[in-house]
């Protein structure tokens, strides 16, 4: 196991997001372990803003340590406007090796379902069994941009082998709760080889696909197609939900016109 490499308080926890999809949201660690080189969004903001210097001190997570406080001071305010929590939009709540940060995550995800308040979690670590154990209104996602491990360790670095991500899930949609995958930031041939309808077929127990391109990356850029290529892909996505009756998204930006 692994340790945080510190500990940070802050004000306050439970936030609305502007984002397309999602209500409230919580993100009780800075930095992320999984050091994903799409590039991270979340890094490039926090680097861009002060919080992290570099690189090196965004890939050493650094958790808040009164997360559980700050829950119970804002739950009772703001329970009546939230439709539901995601876990999280600027770290991963279940960062690969970090027993400290799943601990903090099941602890918050518990305390929010004991007020009634539904939670969606998305992570590139693995899901705990534990989480089987709270509210059947949860609902619990992966990303997973493709099945190559080469891949994986190049892009992705400190995140769950994708087999160990895909067992995880699989073993909570079993226990009947509602699983979804985001194919996000799905790369461009020339940065992998690879069938969309492979990974597709891999996640079919899923009950919901999110799909995007990627973004804030010169080589895709470079790859003169790319906009015909996204279009494709999404259609592929579309079709494949709509044969096994699955909800889909398709982020905003992949499905332009030619
Ligand atoms: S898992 Fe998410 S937050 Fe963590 S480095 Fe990767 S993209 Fe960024």
């Amino acid at each position: 196991m692994k340790k945080v490499v510190g500990y940070i308080e802050r004000k306050s926890m439970l936030y609305k997001t502007g984002v397309e999809y999602g209500d409230y949201t919580m993100n009780h660690v800075v930095g992320c372990s999984h050091g994903c080189l799409y590039p991270c969004y979340a890094f490039l903001m926090a680097k861009r803003f002060g919080t992290v210097k570099d690189y090196q001190e965004w890939i050493r997570p650094k958790l808040v340590s009164n997360t559980l406080e700050l829950l119970d001071a804002e739950i009772p305010k703001l329970k009546s406007k939230i439709k539901s929590v995601q876990l999280c939009f600027t770290t991963d709540p279940f960062m690969y090796g970090y027993d400290e940060i799943k601990k903090m995550s099941l602890a918050s995800v518990k305390k929010l379902n004991d007020a009634g308040i539904k939670c969606t979690v998305l992570t590139k670590g693995t899901l705990p069994k534990e989480l089987a154990e709270l509210s059947k209104e949860n609902e619990y996602g992966i990303t997973l941009v493709s099945l190559d491990e080469n891949y994986r360790k190049k892009i992705e670095p400190g995140s769950a082998p994708y087999k160990k991500r895909i067992e995880a899930l699989k073993y909570l949609h079993d226990k009947g709760f509602k699983t979804w995958v985001s194919i996000e930031p799905y790369p461009t041939p020339n940065l992998i080889e690879q069938n969309l309808d492979e990974i597709l077929e891999v996640l079919k127990f899923t009950d919901k696909i999110i799909f995007g391109r990627t973004n804030y990356n010169k080589e895709i850029s470079a790859f003169k197609t790319h906009k015909l290529f996204y279009n494709e892909q999404a259609a592929k996505v579309i079709k494949f939900c709509k044969k096994h009756k699955k909800l889909w998204h398709i982020k905003n930006g992949t499905i332009t016109e030619l």
